[in-house]
């Protein structure tokens, strides 16, 4: 994988690293709907179910690397989503962060991580011992991309009870051994505070997102051209996810929430564009743009897959809100994408001529998608031509 395309997949939020915000409980903006239904109430019965985690979690009769689903920290769950706030996931991806901000490479490789001020009078003489040995064996994932290493997808898969120990590579495991001695200590210092932020978040995303998302799934999967998974796509919230706030890879998403860019408004987008790249998805997407660039005799842009995810899941997210009575949301571009990138100039208007008709029209025709990407591709090129 080449760094451009890392870049490109971390670029949900704001350039560089992203600003972490300790916010408080953002409250509810959309109140509780029906569609999104709690599995596990609050955080007391979260609290409940800890301890019963290992031993409950059932790997019995799986495919190799593959574990049974494993429900036990999810929050909510939509009809498309299971919205999910896991103790492992989310040490996992502080000791990431902890690791990179240790080793000099923060900030611009790591999220800011205020526990890291003062760590050493939280924690007693066992517990630091512990603590520094986890951040140590996490050295290991430095320099690797949470998105792109199969190495760290795999711990990552087994920290959310989605993947078996043997299926890490053996030279990853340190990893998964540094998360189970860590956890009781992160359990006890952190992750209340990270739970009951990642709850807020759930809670006042989901309904939301309840709401529309059958609407939605219609017109991405018409969009596309390719099919939306058959399964709920997991999502686990994390108090740090990458620099950017989020990210999707293997099926699952991450995503942060601390991070002032990915909370509500923007949140439900955020949601629907990091499911877009789903393999299927995001695949089809790619090879209609390369088609229409190949019939439209011209070579396509490096990002253009990604910047037309930006703009049909905000458009879409737009559309469906003002067809629920939510009119008035903006595109998360707009004030990010759209104005920091200089080929947005361009692109804005001719997705607005082309694309956003097709998106309105809600068509799954394939020669209506057809044709609506082969004048895309040919106004870009008309406009490389002209500049
Ligand atoms: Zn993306």
């Amino acid at each position: 994988m080449t760094v451009e395309r890392m870049q490109i997949r971390f670029a949900w939020g704001a350039a560089g690293a992203a600003a972490i915000l300790l916010l408080g409980a953002p409250g509810s903006l959309d109140g509780r709907q029906p569609g999104a239904r709690s599995a596990a109430g609050g955080p007391g019965e979260a609290a409940a179910a800890v301890g019963s985690h290992v031993a409950d979690r059932p790997l019995v009769g799986m495919g190799v690397g593959q574990a049974a689903r494993d429900t036990t920290w999810t929050v909510t769950t939509t009809g498309r989503f299971e919205f999910r706030s896991d103790p492992r996931v989310g040490l996992h991806h502080l000791l990431i962060d902890w690791a990179r901000a240790a080793g000099d490479a923060w900030p611009s490789f790591a999220a800011p991580i205020v526990e890291r001020d003062g760590w050493r009078s939280v924690l007693d003489d066992d517990e630091r011992r512990v603590w520094a040995d986890a951040v140590d064996a996490y050295r290991l994932s430095r320099r690797r991309s949470p998105v792109h290493d199969d190495g760290l997808i795999a711990v990552r898969d087994w920290a959310a009870g989605a993947g078996t120990r043997e299926a890490i590579p053996a030279a990853d495991r340190p990893m998964a051994d540094a998360v189970e001695a860590a956890l009781p200590i992160y359990r006890r210092h952190w992750w209340p505070a990270h739970d009951a932020r990642n709850r807020a978040w759930i809670e006042s995303v989901a309904p939301t997102v309840a709401a529309i998302e059958e609407d939605v799934v219609a017109r991405l999967e018409a969009a596309y051209g390719g099919p939306w998974p058959d399964d709920r796509i997991p999502v686990d919230l994390v108090a740090y996810a990458v620099p950017v706030g989020a990210y999707s890879t293997a099926g699952r998403v991450t995503i942060s929430s601390a991070d002032r860019d990915t909370g509500m408004p923007h949140a439900v987008e955020l949601v629907f564009h990091e499911a877009s790249h789903t393999e299927r998805l995001e695949q089809a997407i790619r090879s209609g743009i390369r088609q229409a660039f190949e019939t439209a005799g011209g070579r396509f842009p490096d990002r253009l897959w990604h910047d037309m995810i930006f703009y049909t899941t905000g458009e879409l997210t737009r559309m469906l809100l003002a067809e629920h009575g939510r009119p008035g949301y903006t595109h998360y571009g707009a004030d990010g994408v759209y104005v920091r990138g200089e080929r947005w100039s361009t692109q804005l208007p001719i997705l607005e001529r082309y694309w956003r008709p097709f998106l309105r029209s809600a068509s799954g025709a394939e020669d209506a998608r057809r044709s609506a990407l082969e004048a895309i591709a040919r106004a870009l090129l008309a406009e490389r031509e002209e500049g």
